[in-house]
């Protein structure tokens, strides 16, 4: 969101200063009532009453102002704001300010006599020349009435939101502005000043004070919420309100004036306050209205530019081709700014036209000429108005394209009723893929705005058609690759297939050879004859193993409920002879029931149980077989006290041919253990070594525990 300036400056300001404020009118009034006191002590009158013309500052009252300042500070200052005991000290102030006020107010109401006011200073009091008129005032009774209660619930709050504090501070303002206002109408008099104002002048000036900090001290709370907030509301608020102040007052004031000096009656003065009133309040509300009424505009604008922009993404998320994000986004475009015709241009395969790709129309227009007209059209570069913003890359606006002496459309277009027209590049990086246009009914005036952000919206597409780009090379180049290694699947599957028959007729020719020839040829040669045969033997276990490892996918049995006890049984009935003969020990406990293909099972379990016993240590060979069940798998381990395997081969082995050792040093094919990768990866799960040499390995394995 972008603020004005005007925003950031209430934004920043208004709120952090206001508490500010508030801790300074708060020590003000303290000041206001201590200097009060000091001047009783010392018996100086300017600091008590001003003027000898005027009612003296009482000094419990003075004493009173003290304590209803302390009471707002401590509402109001960072350090005492959170602190309970602080809290409990202004409750306390506040009920004692309150007291005063109610026991003056009795004395004045019911004729009693506290003489709460005349604690202090008897002596001096009695001595005043203005005694009388150094008495607490009842209207100063009930402002200390309302701070005392304001002290005491500062922070009450309804649960609409209405803080009784805060219509109490006003009243008391009220009667605090209406002390002061007298005082200030009295000056402008040249009358001797009557008795009929009872607040001293101080004591007026520091309730004025403590209303305004009151009011600053909580900027976010019940009515000031609405003052300093950054709705329109708020502005307003900040600019009505101190005028709805100061014009009476100053309105009064020239009225007072004009009166006295005798250029008007009466009646005169009156009819001008009004028509003053009028006039200026008018022409206040008036200029407040305009600005709300710009405000208004710009915001309606830019949830028209927020609509088009989501309309546009979404439709983009929704398409699935190129015609249908133009389509969509055109249509989308032009029903949110209600413009009557969008076309949608391509960059054409060459790269040297531009062709239309879509067109649309709202329905009430009757522009078919023109519609034909578009789709049977091809820009060259700087050509029309499509030809200029793929040209610049830039986009154009044409308040009428009507007279446009390079739009070749425009009798069309008039015929049509179309005269307003934008056009904006669909973009990738630098390079225009594409061009959208739309057309109005009204000559339009451009919308730099709309223009910009309709630009993003161009480079989204563009990042659309280069993202469809590279799905569909994508799509093309997996199913090359799906077909490949098909093909490849075949091809293993038939040579080992087909090389078993002629490797068979090599063995028992070279078998017979062997019976024939016995004792006929040399030592040599029957050497020969069992390094032939030693080949012929381990060219039958490699294709044999091929044939099993291209059978994974293609022979692959259904999935049933597999019970993995007797998949082991099976693995450990085919590996009868190799744990016989290396008296291998193999633990382990009860096993789940997978869903799986028990051939291959049995395969996967054979495959690893072999390989911990072909690749022992010194020791006699063991395999120690665990499972567990973790988030949603089963994850077993065959874990051997073999030769182990150096972490650097840990990927390696699971590949097809790769072998960490001679055939002399351990026979193999190096086909095991991608076989077995291949069932488990069938199976929807993972394989994994971990290993350190000479200390065995741990061979883990994981499939998904069976649904119900
Ligand atoms: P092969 O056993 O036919 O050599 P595999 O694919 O089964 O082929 O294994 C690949 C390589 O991984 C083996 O050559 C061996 O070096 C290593 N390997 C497999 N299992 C173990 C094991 N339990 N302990 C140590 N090394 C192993």
């Amino acid at each position: 969101m972008r603020w004005s300036g005007r925003d950031i400056l209430f934004r920043n300001w208004l709120p952090l200063w206001l508490p500010v404020f508030s801790e300074a009118a708060s020590i003000g009034v303290v000041f206001i009532g201590v200097l009060g006191l000091f001047g009783w002590a010392i018996g100086y009158a300017p600091l008590i009453q001003l003027s000898p013309h005027y009612v003296g500052l009482n000094p419990v009252t003075a004493l009173v102002l003290v304590l209803s300042g302390t009471g707002l500070w401590i509402r109001t200052s960072q350090s005492t704001i959170s602190n309970p005991l602080w809290r409990k000290i202004a409750v306390l102030l506040g009920f004692m300010v309150a007291l005063v006020g109610v026991l003056n107010l009795a004395q004045h109401l019911f004729r009693l006599s506290f003489c709460i006011d005349q604690i202090f200073f008897v002596g001096k009091l009695g001595a005043w020349e203005f005694s009388r008129r150094a008495a607490m005032a009842p209207n100063e009774a009930v402002c200390f009435i309302f701070s005392g209660l304001v002290l005491v619930f500062f922070d009450l709050e309804t649960k609409e939101g209405f803080r009784p504090s805060q219509a109490l501070i006003l009243a008391q303002g009220l009667i605090a502005l209406l002390a002061l206002l007298g005082y200030g109408y009295r000056a402008l008099s040249s009358y001797k000043p009557g008795s009929a104002i009872a607040i001293s002048i101080p004591s007026a000036v520091a309730l004025g004070l403590w209303t305004l900090g009151s009011l600053a001290a909580r900027p976010d709370a019940g009515i000031m919420q609405v003052i300093t907030s950054l709705t329109t509301g708020g502005a307003m608020a900040r600019r009505l309100l101190p005028m709805a102040l100061l014009v009476p007052i100053v309105l009064a004031a020239v009225w007072f004036l004009g009166q006295k000096a005798g250029y008007f009656e009466t009646e005169a003065g009156v009819s001008m306050f009004a028509v003053s009133s009028i006039l200026i309040f008018t022409t206040l509300i008036w200029w407040n209205a305009r600005l709300l009424f710009k405000a208004d505009v710009k915001r309606m604008r830019t949830e028209k530019h927020l609509a088009v922009q989501y309309k546009s993404t979404r439709a983009l998320a929704e398409a699935n081709n190129l015609e249908q994000a133009f389509s969509k986004i055109i249509e989308a475009i032009c029903t949110s700014i209600g413009w009557s015709v969008g076309t949608g241009w391509i960059v054409d395969e060459k790269g040297n036209v531009l062709r239309c790709v879509s067109v649309w129309c709202s329905k009430e227009l009757e522009a078919s000429e023109f519609v034909e007209m578009t789709r049977s059209s091809s820009f060259e570069k700087g050509q029309g108005l499509p030809g200029r913003v793929w040209t610049s890359g830039q986009p154009v606006w044409i308040e009428d394209v009507v007279p446009d002496s390079n739009f070749p459309r425009g009798k069309a277009a008039l015929r049509a009723g179309l005269h307003g027209a934008f056009a904006f590049p669909v973009r990738l990086g630098s390079e225009s893929l594409g061009i959208i246009e739309c057309f109005s009914k009204t000559i339009e005036r451009p919308d730099a705005a709309l223009l910009e952000m309709l630009t993003a919206i161009g480079s989204q597409i563009g990042q659309f058609i280069e993202r469809q780009r590279a799905e569909e090379q994508l799509r093309q180049t997996s199913s090359e690759l799906a077909r490949s290694n098909t093909d490849l699947q075949q091809f293993a599957y038939v040579a080992s297939h087909d090389l078993f028959e002629p490797l068979r007729m090599v063995k028992s020719f070279l078998q017979l050879l062997r019976e024939h020839s016995s004792g006929k040829l040399d030592k040599e040669s029957e050497e020969f004859i069992s390094y032939a045969m030693d080949g012929a033997n381990r060219m039958r276990a490699l294709i044999s193993d091929l044939l099993a490892y291209s059978r994974v996918d293609r022979q692959g049995q259904s999935m049933e409920p597999t019970d993995c006890n007797l998949v082991l049984e099976g693995a450990l009935a085919n590996l009868k002879v190799a744990i016989d003969e290396s008296g291998a020990k193999i633990s382990h406990p009860p096993l789940p029931t997978v869903e799986g293909d028990l051939v291959q099972l049995i395969q996967l379990f054979q495959n690893l149980i072999g390989n911990a016993i072909k690749f022992h240590g010194e020791e006699p060979p063991r395999v120690d077989i665990t499972v567990t069940r973790k988030e949603g798998e089963w994850i077993f381990c065959f874990r051997d006290n073999g030769i182990g395997i150096d972490p650097k081969h840990f990927e390696r082995i699971f590949e097809i041919f790769q072998r960490l050792h001679t055939r002399e040093e351990y026979p193999g094919t190096g086909i095991g253990l991608s076989i077995c990768k291949r069932i488990v990866e069938r199976h929807g799960g993972r394989i994994w070594v971990e290993s350190t040499p000479g200390q065995g390995s741990a061979f883990y394995f994981s499939f998904p525990v069976m649904r119900g």
